[in-house]
Order: structure tokens, then C-alpha cells, then sequence
């Protein structure tokens, strides 16, 4: 503000109007427009098609390797931003070399040689090598990896450590992903694997995800892992659990592991057609702290027992949010809190307790005065968006909003969720229209009272208590 203020006695008023937030015509802009964080994603492109290929050396955490982009302008651009850490050398656009510099953050913006038309479809091809091990970004330092084994997952942000991408969830893209590493080492990553190709001593794994996929949710894995495929309950499946856990734990991870398969088809039983053609899971041996549902196969850490509750989770995020993906960072909820309730119809539909008992036991156990009760759901604040209010309020929501409509019309709208934007997004305010919608009822006041108000809701019926 001290700086601001300096310039405004220096210069006219009508020279200061917010030089920030201004861009020339033709200079796609570094972030997408999601208020958590700007610089996410960026605006005047859409990428249609990733095709990434990666090698890496474990001793050195060195990656290097070649991402071709599919994508269209949305204006008229001179430029436009990538999303991408590591150290770039060559960038070409349209098969012609082009200019490119960093900016703050992640920001690769890229000078092309003629400028694209709105509509315009344009390949990109990016070559770069660095240690993603050594890159930051909003403090976060995500590469997961030792001298054996490398996990790329984590949420919001990952793909800018190991790919250039329009990096938010409102760019969803099909990818094929090929990572190079010593031919003792398997690859897994998300989609269904297409090759293999022994040379001398190292192996290129290729996989190919056909579904659109939001940038984060793409990943690799690579090391020495047990992995077994196959088809269950009419899906293929890939399973892989790191080596390094032994042999006893390697079974009973993948006994585990195994369980996707039923779970997805129990999944699709209850919301709807299941919204991708492969699944499966990934244990890593790394020390990791949180499973994320990594489009199609999500990544588990290593725990004495995979708890059935956390695959249901991380599945149940394959329809709520990664087919429906949040529109922007504050509607975190839709991810959440819609995961967390499918863990308690899991265990109402499999001898556990209903819903409504599990509903009547947190509201009870958890006193007014409780800070639990001060957290705002469907705009927790970016660094909140992974507070638990969000995922155990945002379940108890979705229980009080079955018990406030009923269950016909409650399963309805979670069904019509995942059916009408399945491979898009949606944003709170979508969701609560579409509830009123199917129900016919004014739900404001249900929704302001458990969403957005920074107390106990009272336990009336309007409040489906
Ligand atoms: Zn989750």
C-alpha cells in the first residue's frame, strides 16, 4: 500500500486505474479467473489434448522431455501463458520456434510468431528439463519422489511440475502420457496403458486417458511396484502396490486394492453410469500423508490397512470432482463433502449405521460453542479448502438435505448432478438451483444455514434436523 500510494502523488488519477488487472487485446492472460488463485490456469486458450513425454533419472530427480499441446484460442492472442516450473528451452507454436519468457509464479508466456485468430487451432510443443524436486510454487513444494520411487500427486496444483498446462479444472483435456525410466522400474498412470518399449536399459510406458481430465488430476507413477490387471464388474482395472512395503503388506494392499472394482459398480448403482472406462488404485511406498482419487486410479499412502472408507472416498470423487469438477476453488464443497457423505451411505448400505444416525450423532456430539460450527463451507477460504468442516459439515449437509427433500428427490438431484455436467463443472449456487429444481421447494434458508452461517443450524425440519 506504501508503494501505491507513492505513485498516486506522482502521477494522474486517471493513469493509476488499476494497471494490474489490465491487459492489452491480444495478450492471453495469466490466470483463469478463480479468486483463490489468480495466477491458476490462464485466460485465451482452451487445451484440448496433452501428449506428454517425460523421461526421468531417480538418482539425480532430473525430468526432461517434450509436452505437445492441442489447443484452440478463445480470442484474438499475440500471446499467451502456460502454468510450468521447470527450466524451459525450446518452445514452438504452430511448428514454428517461438519467443518465451517466465513470469511470477509458474507463468510461461509464450510470443508466437504470427498471432492466432479467435478459433484458431494450434499445436504447441514445449522441451524442458530441471529438477521438479527443487520448485515451489504458492509455498508448496509437491514433488514426491526418492531414489527409487516417484508419485506425482496433489491438489490443487501438481501438473506444473512435471507438464505445461492451462492448469485449473475449467480446462479439462485428454492426455497421453509416456515416462521413460530404467526398464526394472513399471510406470502406472491414469486411463488405460498402450505400450511398453524396451530400449537398451530403459523402458517407455505410454498411457492414454480418452476422457477429459483436469490438469491436477493427471499423474504418474514409477518404480518397482506389484501391479495386476485386469476386468471386473464389466471394467478393466489396473492395481499397483509398491515393492518396498514387503510381501505381506503387498497382499493385503492389493486384496484391498481389489475392492475398486465393486466399489465403483456400487458407486453407479447409487448416482449413476460410472463416468470413465478404466479403474483400479496405486499404493506408493513414498511417505505421504493423504490418498488423492487421481482421474481413473488414485494414489493411496501406505498404512497398516487401506481402510475400504478411504477407496469409497476417493472413488466417489471420480463422479464429484473429477467428471463434475468445481468451476472454481471455493466450491471445494461439491469435491468434499459430496465424497465424505457417499462413505456414509457406504456403510448405511453395508451393515454400518443409517445415514440419519450418523447425521443425529455428529450434530449431537458437537457443541454450539464448537469452532467446528465457525467454518464457512461453500466459501472456506483458499487456504481452507481442505478444512474438515469442509468434508464433515459438508457430509452432514448433504444427510440434512436427504432428510429436508426426502430420498426420491434427493438421490434425483445427486443423479442429475453427475449426468447433466459430467465432464464439466458446476458451482454451489448450480447445485442449490438444481436442488430446488428437482424438490420444488425454496431451499435459501436450508442452504444459508448450513453453508454459509458460522453457527450450529437449529435443529428445525426447515434445517432437516
Ligand atoms: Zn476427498
Amino acid at each position: 500500500m506504501v508503494g501505491a500510494c507513492a505513485i498516486g502523488l506522482l502521477v494522474p488519477l486517471m493513469a493509476i486505474a488499476s494497471p494490474a488487472t489490465e491487459r492489452r487485446a491480444g495478450e492471453g492472460s495469466s490466470g483463469i479467473g478463480d479468486s483463490y488463485f489468480p495466477l491458476d490456469g490462464n485466460g485465451g486458450i482452451d487445451v484440448r489434448h496433452y501428449d506428454v513425454r517425460n523421461s526421468y533419472t531417480f538418482n539425480t530427480g532430473r525430468l526432461a522431455g517434450t509436452t505437445r499441446l492441442r489447443v484452440t484460442a478463445t480470442q484474438d492472442l499475440e500471446r499467451f501463458n502456460l502454468d510450468f516450473l521447470l527450466p524451459v528451452n525450446r518452445v514452438r507454436v504452430a511448428g514454428r520456434r517461438a519467443d518465451f519468457r517466465r513470469a511470477q509464479g509458474h507463468e510461461l508466456i509464450i510470443t508466437p510468431r504470427a498471432p492466432l485468430a479467435s478459433g484458431d487451432r494450434f499445436n504447441v510443443k514445449v522441451t524442458y528439463a530441471g529438477k521438479p524436486g527443487s520448485k515451489t510454487y504458492l509455498g508448496e513444494s509437491n514433488w514426491l519422489a526418492d531414489s527409487s520411487e516417484v508419485v506425482t500427486m496433489n491438489e490443487p496444483h501438481m501438473a506444473p511440475w512435471w507438464f505445461p498446462a492451462n492448469d485449473h479444472p475449467r480446462d479439462k483435456a485428454t492426455m497421453d502420457v509416456r515416462i521413460t525410466v530404467p526398464k526394472a522400474m513399471k510406470v502406472i498412470s491414469n486411463g488405460t496403458r498402450v505400450s511398453r518399449t524396451v530400449r537398451g536399459a530403459q523402458a517407455t510406458t505410454r498411457w492414454r486417458s480418452v476422457e477429459p481430465m483436469a490438469p491436477y488430476l493427471a499423474f504418474f507413477a514409477a518404480g518397482r511396484f506389484a501391479v495386476r490387471s485386469g476386468e471386473a464388474a464389466g471394467l478393466p482395472y489396473v492395481n499397483a502396490v509398491s515393492k518396498r512395503l514387503g510381501a505381506p503388506s503387498i497382499r493385503s494392499h492389493l486384496r484391498q486394492l481389489r475392492r475398486s472394482s465393486a466399489i465403483t459398480a456400487w458407486m453407479a448403482s447409487q448416482v449413476g453410469e460410472y463416468p470413465f472406462s478404466s479403474t483400479g488404485g496405486v499404493v506408493t511406498g513414498l511417505r505421504v500423508g493423504f490418498a488423492l482419487e487421481n482421474q481413473t486410479r488414485p494414489t493411496y499412502p501406505p498404512l497398516p490397512a487401506l481402510p475400504t472408507s478411504l477407496i469409497v472416498h476417493e472413488i466417489a470423487h471420480q463422479w464429484f470432482g473429477n467428471s463434475v469438477s468445481v468451476d472454481r476453488w471455493r466450491d471445494i464443497w461439491l469435491n468434499e463433502g459430496f465424497a465424505t457423505f457417499m462413505e456414509v451411505r457406504y456403510a448405511e448400505t453395508h451393515g454400518g449405521p443409517s445415514g440419519a444416525q450418523w447425521l443425529q450423532d455428529a450434530y449431537g456430539q458437537t457443541s454450539a460453542t464448537d469452532t467446528f460450527w465457525r467454518q464457512r463451507i461453500d466459501d472456506p477460504g483458499a487456504a481452507n479448502i481442505f478444512a474438515s468442516e469442509v468434508y464433515q459439515r459438508g457430509a452432514m449437509t448433504l444427510q440434512a438435505l436427504r432428510q429436508r427433500i426426502g430420498d426420491p428427490d434427493f438421490w434425483a438431484t445427486l443423479r442429475s448432478w453427475a449426468a447433466d455436467r459430467a465432464d464439466g463443472t458446476g458451482t454451489v449456487a448450480d447445485f442449490e438451483a438444481l436442488a430446488e429444481s428437482v424438490s420444488g421447494e425454496d431451499l435459501d434458508g436450508f442452504f444459508d444455514a448450513w453453508l454459509r452461517t458460522p453457527a450450529k443450524p437449529a435443529p428445525t425440519a426447515a434445517n432437516g434436523l
